[in-house]
């Protein structure tokens, strides 16, 4: 079988160059795997993160610890590609993070067991497949070395979770969001309300280490960026993000990670305070903003 071999690819950062980012190069067989972006790994201090572009815009992630090679999967719609990157990188896979039920995200879960039997299934809701652990707010857990804290961000489906990952004495957390904060925007509210999806993203993942990478669910930087400018026209940091973010996806690369801190520059979602924010919301009540600039992304062309 020929075996397609991925380009180096190496990833910069818009407003700052991510310590240690390297290229990957992925084999995958015979033109069985394809992807809307090109897979890449994020090398850290004390982690790495194999990003694998999934379906038609989802990114499902691999979280390695680098000192006992025991990783975890988040979101493996695709097992198949979750599996052949864990054998190719010769990881030992013992955990699936589910960050919520929608098919996308929890899609491939009973299939992957049925592949790779005995894994720990993490998840906030019971209609996630294969479920061995309902996890709720602060619950802990670990990934080799790694320390795994839950949080519970309900909005966009009733049992959302945030995955946020750290190392003893380590200075790189890492954050999975799914759906509930993407680069520059934030999942649309099934099944809650704004005053959730602003405790989600303002007390929850706001107050993280603002350095915190952000790992989300889908590639919508670009669209979320054009109605960033379209809330804040005259932001420069949202111009330059959409600028580099243009660029990136020219070339198939991701626009993963963000940080917590970029994204209270540039994500509207997270500028509730902002006066150019409360100016187009015609409020300054933050629950208030929130529900007017999700009804805005809502009817936004
Ligand atoms: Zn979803």
């Amino acid at each position: 079988m020929l075996k397609v071999v991925r380009r180096l690819a190496v990833v910069k950062s818009a407003l700052k160059p991510i310590s240690d980012v390297i290229s990957v190069r992925h084999c995958g067989t015979a033109g069985q795997l394809q992807y809307h972006s090109k897979p890449l790994t994020f090398s850290q201090v004390d982690m790495k993160i194999l990003l694998l572009p999934a379906l038609e815009d989802n990114y499902m992630y691999l979280l390695i610890d680098e000192d006992t090679q025991e990783c975890a999967c988040v979101d493996p719609v695709e097992p198949d590609k979750v599996l052949s990157a864990v054998k190719e990188g010769g990881f030992n896979l013992t955990t699936v993070m589910t960050t919520h039920h929608h098919w996308d995200h929890a899609g491939g879960n009973e299939e992957l067991l049925k592949k790779a039997p005995g894994l720990k299934v993490f998840g906030g809701d019971d209609r996630i497949g294969a479920l061995t652990k309902k996890v709720v707010q602060d619950d802990e857990f670990k990934v080799g070395n790694l320390n795994v804290r839950c949080l519970f961000t309900p909005c966009h489906t009733s049992g959302h979770i945030c995955y946020f990952v750290t190392k003893n004495g380590g200075q790189e957390p890492v954050v999975f969001t799914g759906d509930t904060l993407f680069a520059a925007g934030c999942g649309r509210f099934f099944e809650g309300t704004a005053d959730q999806m602003k405790e989600a993203l303002i007390d929850k993942l706001g107050m993280l280490d603002p350095q915190t990478k952000v790992y989300c669910g889908h590639e919508y930087t670009v669209n979320n960026l054009r109605f960033s400018l379209h809330v804040e026209p005259d932001n420069q940091v949202s111009i330059a993000k959409k600028a580099w973010a243009e660029e990136q996806r020219s070339k198939q690369l991701p626009t993963i990670p963000t940080t917590i801190e970029e994204e209270f520059k540039f994500n509207p979602f997270m500028r509730l305070k902002e006066p150019g924010v409360m100016k187009f919301t015609k409020t300054s009540d933050l629950v208030e903003t929130m529900r007017a600039l999700r009804q805005a992304k809502d009817n936004f062309k």
